[in-house]
């Protein structure tokens, strides 16, 4: 837009000095030469913004703009619509300055401000030398009218426009945001803060069953022993893969922390065994390929159907329950709580100390 407008203000100038040229008014020689000055002035202008330098050449074209128009308003006074173009600067300004250069926005609608208001009390309608009966004046005054309404509509466009679009790149960060803020980084699945939410949900709808599935990585710090910290890693992602591919469609999937996962049942869903058995079998029909490497990985997993009425943390430490059960009993296998006794002793969630080399998840 800034070298448009730096085209529109070289061609202006030509136009401008051609015209004093042909009209020959008083002090013609004067605005000519202005006019020829500064056509090399706006043509920098316009090589600067087209090399990128746009807030440069803004600037060059208004402030040259602004000095060419002072001679113009005391000598052809108000009625030649000179007011126009100091008002089409003064938007210009606003539309082609970038936000941040409070100052010089605040400088250059000041100067517009004090021009106005000078050629007001300066150049009164009627002072100038030349009549305004001149057709030629005529002429010059509906060109400055028209030229001031098209830039300043041109502005307010621009303004509009810078608006809509920083209005579209807020919404973007602001969704890139809660994307981020949701996500896990290492595998890309949903975090914490995800479940947590549908936990929430669930809990606060007392007429919506749901099943907690609690997966965690069989050994995985032998794993990260036997093949060192960063295949581990690729271990985790490529199992949060699987899992969030096998039961993503009927549950809500997340990195519960280290190598533990909790899989929430959508609404509608509530069996969700046997998609984690089919998900056990893959891992065991396919061991996961990390480079050259390829690493056996097998799950345990807690299961727990939340009924109506239950208290969600009494579900979730039901699964938790239910995965310790399937680590101490071997590990590699399924494990679902029973349902929950009527008055039934709360079940706090502990650090589990398996057998063999378990330890905390
Ligand atoms: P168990 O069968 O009882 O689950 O044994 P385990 O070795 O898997 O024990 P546990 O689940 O308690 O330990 C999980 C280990 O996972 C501990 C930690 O070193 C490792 N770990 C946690 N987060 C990460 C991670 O982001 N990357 C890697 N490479 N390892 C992790
Ligand atoms: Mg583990």
């Amino acid at each position: 837009m800034v070298v448009s407008l730096a085209a529109f203000c070289v061609l202006s100038s030509i136009f401008y000095a051609g015209f004093f040229l042909w009209w020959r008014p008083e002090k013609w020689e004067f605005f000519v030469a202005l006019g020829a000055l500064s056509i090399p002035v706006f043509i920098g202008a316009l090589v600067a913004a087209v090399r990128g330098s746009v807030v440069g050449a803004a600037v060059t074209f208004l402030a040259t703009t602004l000095v060419c128009l002072v001679p113009f308003a005391v000598v052809f006074s108000v009625s030649s619509g000179v007011q126009f173009l100091f008002l089409a600067v003064g938007f210009l300004t606003l539309a082609a300055l970038p936000d941040r250069l409070v100052v010089v926005r605040l400088v250059f609608c000041g100067v517009v401000i004090v021009a106005i208001a000078a050629t007001e009390i300066v150049a009164p309608p009627g002072s100038s030398a030349i009549a305004d009966t001149d057709p030629a004046f005529a002429a010059m005054a509906i060109g400055m009218r028209l030229g001031g309404i098209a830039l300043v509509l041109t502005a307010i466009t621009m303004i509009l426009l810078r608006t809509a679009r920083l209005e579209q790149q807020l919404v973007q960060l602001a969704a890139q945001g809660e994307r981020r803020a949701n996500t896990d980084e290492l595998t890309g699945i949903g975090n914490r803060r995800p479940a947590m939410r549908e936990l929430e949900m669930v809990a606060s709808d007392p007429s919506r069953h749901a099943a907690l599935a609690l997966i965690d990585i069989d050994l995985f710090k032998t794993t990260n022993d036997t093949w060192g910290h960063e295949i581990g890693d690729a271990v985790i992602s490529a199992v949060a893969t699987r899992i969030e591919a096998s039961m993503g469609r009927q549950c809500v999937v997340s990195r519960w922390g280290g190598d533990e996962f909790l899989a929430i049942s959508r609404p509608g869903h509530v069996t969700i065994e046997s998609s984690v058995q089919k998900l056990m079998q893959s891992l065991r029909e396919e061991p996961i390929e990390v480079g050259d490497a390829t690493i056996e990985v097998t799950l345990s997993v807690g299961i727990a159907v939340r009924h109506p009425g239950t208290p969600v943390s009494e579900t979730l430490a039901a699964a938790d329950e239910a995965l310790y059960r399937a680590k101490s009993e071997g590990r590699d296998r399924v494990r679902v709580a029973p349902p929950r006794p009527e008055h039934g002793a709360t079940v706090h969630r502990t650090p589990r100390s398996t057998s063999g080399t378990a330890g905390s998840a």
